[in-house]
C-alpha cells in the first residue's frame, strides 16, 4: 500500500465516524416540546428557549411546565397524585411526562428529520 492510500483510508474512517456520531447525537436530543391534552396537540414549544407555560388540562386541571437550559419539566400541578411533578425533567427524543388525572402529556420530539427534508427540496 502506498502512503497516500493509507491517508485516504484514515480520512474516510474519520468522516464515517463523524457521521455516526452526528446521527447518534441527532437521535438522542429532541428539540421540540409537544404538549398534548386529551390526545390532541395543545402547544408546541422550542426546547432551546427558556419559558414557563401553564397547561390547561381537562376540567380544572392545571400543570405548570418549565423549559430551562434545554430541559422540560412539570414543576407544579393541581392533580391529586402529583406524579407528573415527581417525574424527572426530560430532554431526549421520545421522552414524556404524563399527568393522568389532567390527561396531559408533555413529549420531546425532534424536528431534525423535517429540516433534512427541507434542505433536500
Ligand atoms: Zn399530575
Amino acid at each position: 500500500m502506498k502512503r497516500n492510500d493509507i491517508i485516504l483510508i484514515i480520512v474516510i474512517l474519520v468522516f464515517a465516524a463523524a457521521g455516526l456520531l452526528y446521527m447518534n447525537f441527532s437521535k438522542k436530543n429532541g428539540d421540540m416540546v409537544v404538549v398534548k391534552v386529551d390526545g390532541k396537540v395543545y402547544k408546541e414549544l422550542p426546547l432551546n428557549k427558556d419559558t414557563t407555560f401553564e397547561i390547561q388540562g381537562v376540567g380544572e386541571g392545571r400543570n405548570l411546565l418549565v423549559i430551562k437550559d434545554g430541559h422540560a419539566d412539570v414543576v407544579d400541578a393541581n392533580c391529586p397524585d402529583k406524579l407528573c411533578v415527581d417525574q424527572r425533567q426530560i430532554d431526549k427524543d421520545g421522552e414524556t411526562i404524563v399527568c393522568l388525572p389532567n390527561k396531559v402529556v408533555v413529549e420531546i420530539e425532534s424536528s431534525i428529520e423535517n429540516e433534512v427534508d427541507a434542505v433536500a427540496q
